[in-house]
Parts: structure tokens; C-alpha cells; sequence
């Protein structure tokens, strides 16, 4: 048996040692009775082009691509799904029969399955904001429109990147870009944190009275412990407030259908990653 290949899937990104996905993607593995290897390795963005055409050239079959990558990835592929083509970045590019590369965004996809099934969040008619507007707020935009919400703002630290995205955004629905100061005499039924503050156990500067009453908090970064936005939504009271370690799986099991045909069971995986987490 152990002459038999196996298909070849991989995450590329830099840093990339701590990535979830090889666990993420064997648990689904086993689950669903695939063979298959997914490893985690590091890429630079002036390696990349290199690196995937090697990657594809030796038999793999899929790729994940993360942090700095994803724009590289969405230039890489000879084909977009039109969600990917929107968003201008791509995180799972999948070898097509005919040898080309297809490229595919199941972040926003992730982040709505998270919501909206696994945590019963209905976003049509609410008022939402996206705290960041980097390659993670550009994917999630498009389907969260798409929820039908009466309208999305979306706050940056440099105000003209979240004007030139609501700008991007603006036939798709009612979505504005605006500074953090420009919050004070608003408040959202769901904030979503897109910012990479969190990493460092940061926090965008938010006044006090944003949160609705039975208002939801969302951070799409996770980590051991509750990250600093998941503690500022529950010191504000807020409903529920969850980091993105759903979401992450979400956008696997996406990127696991597209290559295999298969949906894994994800709440099962979400336990297994938070006592491996834990
Ligand atoms: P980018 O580097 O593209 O964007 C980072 C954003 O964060 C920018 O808008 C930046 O503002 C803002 N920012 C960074 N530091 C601060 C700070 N101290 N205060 C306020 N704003 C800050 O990152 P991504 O969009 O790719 O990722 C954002 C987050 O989303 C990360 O935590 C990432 O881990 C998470 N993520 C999670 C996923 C999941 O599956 N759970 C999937 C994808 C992303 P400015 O423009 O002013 O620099």
C-alpha cells in the first residue's frame, strides 16, 4: 500500500508554520474516507509564481494560498469563479482537466456558513460593520451583501482604503467607507473584525455605545485565548461573541468540496480544532 500516490493538496503562505489547514484538511480526509496528503508550506510572494507551477507540475491537485498570497493567487488563475473575480483575491486555485488553473474565494462563503448555519445569525436587515479593509474584508463583502442587510459600513485606520472599497462594492448594495472617528453616533446589530489588530492582541480604537442591544461580535482572527475584540464584544454585552476558528474550517470544507466532491461534517471538526486549540 504504501506505493500508492496520493493526491497532492498544500497551503502556501508566509508565515504559514502554525497554519490549521493540514489538520483541518485530514480530519475531513478521514471522515469522508479520502486519501490524501495537504501539507503547509512556506512561500514568499517572490516565490510564488515558481512555486505553484512546480507544486502543479509535480502532480498536485490543489492549493490553498494565505497571507501575503491571496492577490498573487487571484492573478495566477486562468479562470475566476465571479465571487473571486470581485473580491480580486483568490485562497483555493484547483487544477481543471484540461490542465488549466481555476481559482475560487471560499473566505465570505466561510464567514456566512459560520453565521448564518452553525450560529443561527440572520443578517438580512441588519446594520453591519467591518472593522478593516484588507484582502479579508474585500472577500467577505460581496457574499455579506448578498444577505440582503439594510447597510454595511465599513471602518479603516486608512480612511481612503475603505472609501475606495465601499466605492468598489457600492451597485451590490448600501455600504459606505468611513474613519473610526466617524463612528461615534452609530451603532451595528453585527460588527465583523477584519483588521489584523487582533494578532497582536490589539484593538481599533471603538466607542462604547456601538454595539446594539442583542448585538453579535465577530472576529475573524482566533487563538488560544479569546482574542481582544472577542473580549470587547463581551465586556459591551454583546449576544454572542465568537472568533473565526468556525469560519477558518468553513472556508476549508468550501475549498475540500471544490477539489474532492465531498462536504465534510464541519461542527464535528470545529470541536476536534478547539480541544487541539485548547
Ligand atoms: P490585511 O493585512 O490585508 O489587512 C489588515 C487590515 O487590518 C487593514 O485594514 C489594516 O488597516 C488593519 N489593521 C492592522 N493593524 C491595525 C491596528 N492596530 N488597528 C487598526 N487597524 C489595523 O489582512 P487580512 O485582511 O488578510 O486579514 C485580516 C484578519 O482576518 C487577520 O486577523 C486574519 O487572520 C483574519 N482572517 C481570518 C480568516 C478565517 O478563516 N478565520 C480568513 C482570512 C483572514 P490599514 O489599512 O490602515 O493598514
Amino acid at each position: 500500500m504504501s506505493n500508492v500516490k496520493l493526491d497532492k493538496y498544500a497551503v502556501f503562505g508566509s508565515p504559514i508554520k502554525h497554519s490549521k489547514s493540514p489538520v483541518i484538511h485530514q480530519l475531513f480526509a478521514g471522515q469522508t474516507g479520502q486519501d490524501l496528503s495537504y501539507d503547509a508550506i512556506e512561500v514568499t510572494a517572490e516565490d510564488f509564481i515558481k512555486s505553484v507551477d512546480t507544486f502543479f507540475a509535480e502532480g498536485g491537485k490543489g492549493l490553498n494560498c494565505t497571507v501575503p498570497l491571496k492577490e498573487l493567487a487571484w492573478q495566477y488563475a486562468d479562470n475566476k469563479s465571479q465571487r473571486a473575480e470581485i473580491s480580486k483575491a483568490v485562497n483555493t486555485l484547483i487544477l481543471q482537466e484540461d490542465g488549466s488553473i481555476f481559482g475560487e474565494n471560499t473566505d465570505g462563503i466561510g464567514l456566512l456558513r459560520d453565521l448564518v448555519i452553525n450560529h443561527a445569525i440572520n443578517l438580512e436587515g441588519k446594520r453591519i460593520l467591518v472593522l478593516g479593509a484588507g484582502g479579508a474584508s474585500r472577500g467577505i463583502l460581496g457574499p455579506l451583501l448578498e444577505q440582503l442587510p439594510s447597510c454595511i459600513f465599513i471602518a479603516n485606520r486608512t480612511i481612503s482604503k475603505a472609501l475606495d472599497l465601499a466605492h468598489e462594492f457600492s451597485e451590490k448594495g448600501a455600504i459606505s467607507g468611513c474613519g473610526y472617528t466617524d463612528l461615534d453616533d452609530k451603532k451595528f446589530d453585527l460588527i465583523l473584525n477584519a483588521t489584523s489588530a487582533s494578532l497582536s492582541d490589539q484593538l481599533p480604537p471603538l466607542p462604547e455605545a456601538l454595539l446594539e442591544k442583542n448585538g453579535v461580535c465577530y472576529d475573524l482572527a482566533y487563538g488560544n485565548k479569546p482574542t481582544a475584540f472577542v473580549r470587547w464584544g463581551l465586556e459591551h454585552k454583546a449576544a454572542q461573541s465568537l472568533d473565526g476558528l468556525g469560519m477558518l474550517v468553513e472556508q476549508a470544507a468550501e475549498a475540500f468540496y471544490l477539489w474532492r466532491g465531498v462536504r465534510p461534517d464541519t461542527r464535528l471538526v470545529i470541536e476536534q480544532i478547539k480541544i487541539a486549540v485548547d
